[in-house]
């Protein structure tokens, strides 16, 4: 599966070139072009899957041994002190390529990209009324 029109799709076929650093049956791990920090890393997903909505779970499981073993390299070859890992679906969620991807930013104390997460309190009653609505969807009784 892949789209012609794919910038990813295209890296993973090989007809443009990457940095990168890992790749098996259905994952492919290369640098940012723009990276945030250096050693931001994409692992990506072989087949084109728009989002994480689309990746079939045994894929997805392929994906998830690859990033930790993507994180514990990042951490110790570029003595990182933190890591944070980012995946982004649909674009108003700030996804720019849609094909699915997480991101692995290394994080040092003093790397000066921060992070700010605005948060909020909600009432009880809204917080209930999504709980119920949710777990239900997940066929959670509990
Ligand atoms: P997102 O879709 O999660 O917002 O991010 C897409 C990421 O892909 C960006 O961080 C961007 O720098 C990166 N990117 C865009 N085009 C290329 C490319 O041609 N090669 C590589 N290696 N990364 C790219
Ligand atoms: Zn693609």
């Amino acid at each position: 599966m892949r789209d012609p029109n794919c910038i990813f799709c295209k890296i993973v076929a090989g007809e443009i070139p990457s940095k990168k650093i890992y790749e098996d049956e259905t994952t492919i791990a290369f640098l940012d072009i723009y990276p945030a920090n250096p050693g931001h890393t994409l692992v990506v997903a072989k087949d084109h899957f728009s989002t994480i909505l689309g990746i079939p779970e045994d894929n997805l499981y392929n994906l998830s041994k690859v990033l930790k073993k993507v994180a514990s390299s990042i951490r110790e070859s570029m003595n990182a002190e933190g890591l944070n890992i980012l995946q982004f679906n649909g674009s108003v969620a700030g996804q720019t390529i849609p094909h699915l991807h997480f991101h692995l930013i290394p994080r040092s104390k003093d790397d000066g990209l921060g992070f700010a997460w605005p948060h909020r309190q909600l009432p009880e009653e809204e917080m209930e009324a999504t709980r119920k609505k949710l777990a239900e969807k997940m066929g959670y009784r509990g």
